[in-house]
C-alpha cells in the first residue's frame, strides 16, 4: 500500500494520517507465523523542519509458542513505528534501517510497517516470565505441577551409598 504524501511535499503544514489493516500472516519466525490475526496500523506523517517523520503504532494479538514449555499462547502487542521518509531522490542512500525513500512522493507503507514488525519481534517468546518449562527426563510441563521423576542423585553420592551398604 502506498501513502501519497504529495500534499505534505507541497505544503509542510499538512499532516497525513493513516489507518490501515494489514495481513502479516505470511511472516514466519522460527517456524511459527505469529501474525495470524489482522494487524492494525495507525499514525501520521508530518514535516519537521524539512524532514518527513512517520510516527505511529502497530497493534495485534500474536499467536506464539513458548520457547520453554512449547505451549501455544496469545499475546496482545503494540509496536511503535518511527521512521524518516526521504523525499529527495538525489540524496545519498541512507544505511539507517529506519530511513525509507519515497517513490514519486509516495511511501511504501507495507515495507515500512513490515520492517517495524520484524525489528520488534522478540527472539524468545515465553508464555510467562517464570515459565518452569519441561522436565528434561519425562517431558512433563512443570507449570502444571511436579512430575513423577525422582531428583537426580549425584553419581559420587551413589558410589558412597553403595559402599555404605
Ligand atoms: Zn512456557
Ligand atoms: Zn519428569
Amino acid at each position: 500500500m502506498l501513502l501519497d504524501l504529495s500534499g505534505i511535499l507541497r505544503d509542510p503544514g499538512v499532516r497525513e494520517s493513516f489507518d490501515l489493516t494489514l495481513d502479516f500472516s505470511d511472516m514466519v519466525f522460527g517456524g511459527i507465523a505469529p501474525a495470524q490475526e489482522p494487524v492494525k496500523a495507525s499514525g501520521e506523517v508530518r514535516d519537521s523542519a524539512g524532514v518527513l517523520l512517520l510516527d505511529g503504532e502497530l497493534s495485534t494479538t500474536l499467536h506464539c509458542v513458548c520457547d520453554r514449555c512449547a505451549e501455544p499462547f496469545l499475546r496482545e502487542t503494540v509496536i511503535p513505528v518511527h521512521a524518516v521518509l526521504e523525499s529527495d531522490p538525489d540524496s545519498a542512500e541512507s544505511d539507517d534501517i529506519w530511513t525509507f525513500r519515497l517513490t514519486e512522493g509516495k511511501a511504501d507503507m507495507d515495507d515500512i510497517l513490515r520492517t517495524a514488525f520484524v525489528l520488534n519481534m522478540d527472539a524468545k517468546q515465553l508464555c510467562r516470565e517464570d515459565c518452569k518449562g519441561l522436565c528434561c527426563r519425562c517431558g512433563a510441563n512443570l507449570n502444571r505441577g511436579p512430575c513423577e521423576c525422582k531428583p537426580e542423585t549425584d553419581p559420587r553420592l551413589a558410589v558412597l551409598e553403595k559402599l555404605l551398604k
